[in-house]
Order: structure tokens, then sequence, then C-alpha cells
């Protein structure tokens, strides 16, 4: 009873085509070293979309070691952080010109609607992009009041190569969030991509090779018209500095931005166990995020930031507006299919409105719609892949075998692709596994509590802390809950608001450090303490 047609009718087809499936090393497009390439799927259907260049450790090698010669030998890092900023800016307005390819293109191997791929991601895309280039050239050190005798000031230097993972659930958002503020600081990159979805950071990619490319022409032109009217070059127009300036000034040098497809086990553990990588920022799973900060200490001790997995708490206390935090609770746990790693997947609700909410929450969750993501009003797509798909179900048999109540869903929604109905458990009790472990789906978990402080506790009692929700009122509440809550972000009476400036991270086993506003810049910046005498220290 599923308000769209409960057999999904045959596709739309994607408004888009599949141009770039190689690697990205040194500016140029090229097989995997061993000539390997693996398939990438719709998730809509199971279908075959593309075969892709299985980057594997000699590919990650040769990626780094472009990486490391356009960070040692320039310019990216040595030019101004007014021309890095202008890249920035220049591939921005890229993205925002070929939005609508890039939406269908992230929906089309995502499974994620449409509508919030093109409304809510790309233009967060271009805004992430202009955050960081507007960051570029104001990073700089500190003078710091010492011993009298001394002149002591910080210099805020680039790390060096950044190694940088991404998953499958927002590929070109955890694109930017990673890449955005490395370049900004003036290192270099390489990027493995999640073996799920490939295909827009190559298609992004692109875009910033086509900023030097144009810029190039421009170039030339210039240079052309400058002879044709003064008849003797400009003063900067000898074939080195073509190069020099066209490169420098106006693109993304070569090996700057390097991206490997490709495996997790191969190219991701080479790429963190590389002894050339310096910065390594990872998201993912916890249990991946902790193999590959072994990977980083056994290697060469490489800094490490990880973005990892949640169980996030989401507490609507008796005195909350009930319809909408039924919605915002909805939201926050089915939005992208439920694949949000701060999804609010343990819906804490006050035993005075707890009827009411599971009956609303129900009602709301049936009249979800689902289905192609590609169609007009459609707020649910399929999981990622079949094992996403099976591991949700696998999730929803444990949540009837241990007794919560199946309010609505429970099963794979019509017969084809990775769909699986929206689904709500109420009577959910903390020690059952689906209000322990990260389902990733669409599987509401709804829990009664009678005292505030008490159901701190109870939401404090993970081993995740990336988000938290609280639902009332009550200044007073809102605040006792906001402090005592041990999570990276934590949302008063709304829910996953997102902003280029807002810092997101995880306490505990949801992460280490942050991404987003001023804080990533920490993550790519080495701090140097320059000491020199003064020959005056009264001076
Ligand atoms: P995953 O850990 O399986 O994979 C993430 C990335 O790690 C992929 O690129 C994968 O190829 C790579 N990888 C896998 N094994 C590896 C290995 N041995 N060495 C190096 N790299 C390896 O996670 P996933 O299933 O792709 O993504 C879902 C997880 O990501 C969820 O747990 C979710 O909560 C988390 N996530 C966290 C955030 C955050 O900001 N905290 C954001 C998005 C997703």
């Amino acid at each position: 009873r599923f308000s769209t047609a409960a057999v999904l009718e045959e596709p739309i087809t994607p408004p888009v085509q599949i141009n770039y499936t190689q690697n990205l090393i040194n500016g140029q497009f090229v097989d995997a070293a061993s000539g390997k390439t693996f398939p990438t799927y719709d998730p809509r259907t199971g279908e075959v979309i593309a075969n892709v260049a299985e980057g594997d450790v000699e590919d990650i090698n040769r990626a780094v070691a472009a990486a490391r010669k356009a960070f040692d030998e320039g310019p990216w890092p040595k030019m101004t952080a007014y021309e890095r900023s202008r890249i920035l800016l220049r591939f921005a307005d890229l993205v925002e010109k070929h939005s609508d390819e890039l939406a269908a293109l992230e929906t089309w191997n995502c499974g994620k609607p449409y509508e919030q791929s093109a409304k809510s991601e790309l233009p967060m895309l271009v805004r992430l992009f202009h955050y960081y280039a507007g960051w570029a050239d104001k990073i700089h050190g500190l003078t710091v009041p010492g011993d009298g005798k001394y002149h002591i000031q910080t210099l805020h230097e680039p790390i060096g190569v950044a190694g940088q993972i991404i998953p499958w659930n927002f590929p070109l958002i955890m694109f930017a969030w990673k890449v955005g503020p490395a370049l900004a600081c003036g290192n270099t990159i390489v990027l493995k991509t999640a073996e799920q979805t490939p295909l827009t950071a190559l298609y992004v990619a692109k875009l910033f090779l086509e900023v030097a490319f144009k810029i190039f022409i421009v170039y030339y032109l210039y240079q052309g018209l400058y002879v044709i009217i003064f008849k003797k070059w400009s003063p900067s127009c000898v074939l080195h500095s073509i190069s020099r300036d066209a490169q420098t000034i106006a693109g993304l040098p070569p090996g700057v931005l390097n991206i490997v497809s490709g495996y997790g086990p191969t190219a991701g553990a080479a790429l963190a166990s590389h002894m050339d990588v310096d910065k390594l920022a990872f998201t993912g799973s916890t249990t991946t995020g902790q193999i590959v900060l072994q990977l980083a200490a056994k290697s060469n001790l490489k800094s490490v930031t990880l973005e990892l997995g949640g169980k996030s708490p989401f507490i609507i206390c008796e005195d909350a507006d009930i319809d909408h935090a039924v919605e915002q609770a909805h939201f926050a746990l089915f939005f992208n299919q439920g694949q949000c790693c701060c999804a609010g997947s343990r819906t804490y609700v006050h035993e005075r409105v707890y009827d009411e909410f599971v009956e609303k929450s129900k009602a709301r969750a049936i009249k979800r719609i689902v289905g192609d993501p590609f169609k007009k009003g459609i707020e649910q797509g399929p999981q990622i892949d079949s094992e996403q798909f099976q591991k949700v179900l696998r999730y929803i048999r444990s949540g009837i075998e241990s007794n919560a109540t199946l309010e609505c869903g429970g099963d794979r929604f019509g017969t084809r692709g990775y769909f699986v109905q929206p689904t709500v458990f109420s009577n959910v009790q903390d020690d059952m596994l689906i209000a322990q472990d990260e389902i990733f789906g669409p599987v509401q978990s709804i829990l009664k509590f009678k005292d505030i402080n008490d159901v701190i506790r109870r939401a404090n009692t993970t081993r995740y802390g990336l988000a938290a929700g609280v639902f009332t009122k009550s200044v007073e509440t809102a605040n006792t809950a906001m402090r005592a809550l041990r999570a990276g972000t934590v949302w008063i009476n709304c829910y996953d608001v997102f902003d280029a400036a807002i810092p997101f991270g995880g306490y505990k086993m949801s992460g280490i450090g942050r991404e987003k506003g001023i804080y990533s810049l920490n993550n790519y910046l080495q701090v140097k303490a320059v000491v020199t005498p003064l020959k005056n220290p009264a001076w």
C-alpha cells in the first residue's frame, strides 16, 4: 500500500552520457596499468552502465609520483594564493554550468532522487568550492609573543601529497569536502572514489582540466594579437612562459589532482600505506577507518582524518511540536534512502506522546513516494547495490525476530533493482541490533523514554558520536541536552542542516577531526615555527 506503483516501470533514460571512465593521472585520462576494468551499475535495475579502469597498486604509485612531482617542483604550492583561489572559482563556475549533466550522472550511478541531486547537492558542490576559493588567500600564520630576545612567527604551509578516500553515498559532496580545502591550502591530491560510484568525480576532474585548456587558448590568442599589433612578442611571450603562465596562473597544473577508481583493499590500501603520501583523509565505515589508520601508522605515520559511521539519537520531548518532529524525524532517517552517516536512526520519543508519534510516523512512511529517481516527485530511489540491499533486509528480519513491532514496510519494493519499502519499527529496545548497528537504509526505529536525563544517558550509550537531534520548546532542556550529548553536531528543532561553513565530524568511533568550515583547513596545513634572534631586543 505504498503510494507509487509497486512495480517499477521501464526506467527513464538518463539525460547524460558517460564519457570518462579512465583514471586521471598527471593531467591525462589513462587506462589502468593492468588494463583491467570493473563494472559500475544502475541501482534501479542492477544492470551494468559502464566499465571503469580498475586502479591498483601500480596506478596508485603512478598517481602519487605525479602528485609528488607537482608538489615538490611546483608551481601549485608556490603560486600565489590569489591565483589558486581564481582557479577554484573558475572551476566552480564550470560545475555550475554543467550541473544538469552532473546531477543526472550522480542519480544514475547512485540512485538518489534527481531533484535532490539537482536542487540540493549540485548547488552545495558549487558553494563548497566558492567557500574554499575564498579561504585560499586568507590562510596565514601568527606572530607569537615569546621571550623578548627573539622574533617568533608561524608559517602555515601545505602538508604535501594528500591521499583521499571517499564513500558512495554522496560522491560529489564528499569530493568537495576533501578536494576544496586541500587545494585551497596548496596541496596536491590522489583521490580514490568508491567502487560503486566512480563516475561523477571523473566528470568534475575533466572540468578542472577544461579550466586549464580554455585559459591556454586565451593566452595564445592574446599573444597572437600582441604580435600582430605591436610586431613583437609580448614581454612574457616566450614558449616557456606560455606554458608556465597558462598552466600555473590560469589552470590546474598536471598532477595536482589525480583520480584513481578501484577497490578498497587494493587501490585504497595502497594509498593509505604509501610512503610518499603525507596526509590521509578518509570517509567511510568505522571498520575501514580502523584499517586505514593502521596502514597509515605502519607506513610513514601520515596524519589522518576520519569521517566514519553513526547511530544518531533523535530525541522528541513531550512539549515538542509533534507534527514538525514527525516530519523532521522522517526526513532525518529516510533522506538519501537512509544512507546517511548522520541519519537520525534512534528515534527516542517521550512516553506521553509516543503513540501519537508512532501513528503519525507510520502514516508518513506509507505516504513516502518510492520509485525511479529520475521521475518528478520521487522521494526515495533504490539502495546503492545488492550488498547494501541484502544487508538492510537482514536488519529488518532481525527487528522482526527481536519482537520490535513492524508498523509498516518490511520488504523489498517492487521486483527489480534495489528498492526497499520505507519501514517503521516501534517498541524498539536499546539492546536490539536495529538500535545498535548502522543499518544505512530506510528503517526507522522508535524507542520510548520517560525522563530527559535518562534518555541523554541512553543516547550517549553507543560507540558512535556523529550527530544528535533534540525537539523541545524548552530552552533549558535544549541547552542541557546540547551540552550533554556526546556528538559532533547537535541540531535543535531541526535536522540535517548543512552549510559549507559548519564543521562536521564525530566524537568517539565516528571519527577523528572535522571537515568543512575553517576547521577543514587545519587538516591540510603544517605549522612551522620560525625563531629569529633580535639585534636590539628593546625594539
Ligand atoms: P566503506 O568503508 O566500505 O568504503 C569507503 C571507502 O573506503 C571506499 O572508497 C572503499 O573502496 C574504501 N575502502 C574499503 N576498504 C578499504 C581498505 N581496506 N583500505 C582502504 N580503503 C578501503 O564505506 P562505504 O560503505 O562506502 O560508506 C558507508 C559508510 O561511510 C557508512 O558507515 C557511513 O556512515 C560512512 N560515512 C561517513 C560520513 C561522515 O562524514 N562521517 C559521510 C559519509 C559516509
